[in-house]
């Protein structure tokens, strides 16, 4: 598995995107794997930020550049995500250093796409 899907792909486009808003406004990235998704919908009940699509039965994130207000119930989504057999397939992003915050299985900081 490569992870390289479209959603996933985000994080490996190389610069910043026009439509990206200043770091400062907003420090964190979401990336998804919206591709290994299957609906269990824990990340829309733990944020606000998540949201179920009615017709595909499947989550998706209001935005994807997000502050520090916003950071703690995405990390929880990212953490409550039961995708890949637990690993998750939200994954949240400091947008200063690259580095992966939740869910974060290594706990080194690298960015947990693909996998099992
Ligand atoms: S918790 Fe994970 S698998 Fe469940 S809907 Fe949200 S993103 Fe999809």
């Amino acid at each position: 598995m490569t992870g390289t899907d479209e959603e996933g792909s985000r994080s490996e486009s190389s610069g910043p995107q026009p439509e990206e808003p200043p770091i400062a406004e907003k420090p964190y990235e979401i990336v998804f794997e919206g591709s290994r998704c299957f609906g269990a919908g824990k990340c829309a009940a733990a944020a606000e930020n998540w949201e179920m699509d009615l017709s595909t039965g499947l989550a998706s994130p209001k935005s994807y550049f997000i502050g520090e207000e916003e950071l703690n119930e995405n990390v929880e989504a990212a953490e409550v995500c039961p995708a890949k057999k637990g690993a998750g397939v939200i994954h949240v992003l400091d947008r200063e250093t690259g580095k992966e915050i939740a869910p974060d299985p290594e706990a080194d900081g690298s960015l947990s796409l693909g996998g099992p």
